[in-house]
């Protein structure tokens, strides 16, 4: 199945070689039975549909990270060497 789609992370162009940024639009062929998909840049598979949505600014992962941090007290080894007693 071949579908135009927006790249989430650096990839390679199957055809030319072609280092493909975040939001470049690529021809995604997906191979029944395979998870990875064959990608096609624009030049090498054809004009990108224009109405194809983008995909905007990488999402901020430090603020769950943040959250994660928070959630764990400070004194969590010395909780961990007391419960071991
Ligand atoms: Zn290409």
């Amino acid at each position: 199945m071949k579908t135009w789609e927006r790249i989430a992370y650096r990839e390679m162009c199957g055809g030319c070689g072609k280092l493909l940024q975040r939001d470049d639009p690529v021809l995604a062929t997906t191979i029944n039975g395979l998870r990875r998909k064959l990608l096609r840049c624009a030049e090498c598979a054809g004009p990108a549909p224009p109405d194809l949505p983008v995909l905007g600014p990488r999402q901020n992962f430090t603020k769950p990270m943040q959250a994660l941090k928070r959630a764990i007290p400070k004194d969590y080894t010395n909780r961990m060497l007391g419960e071991r007693e």
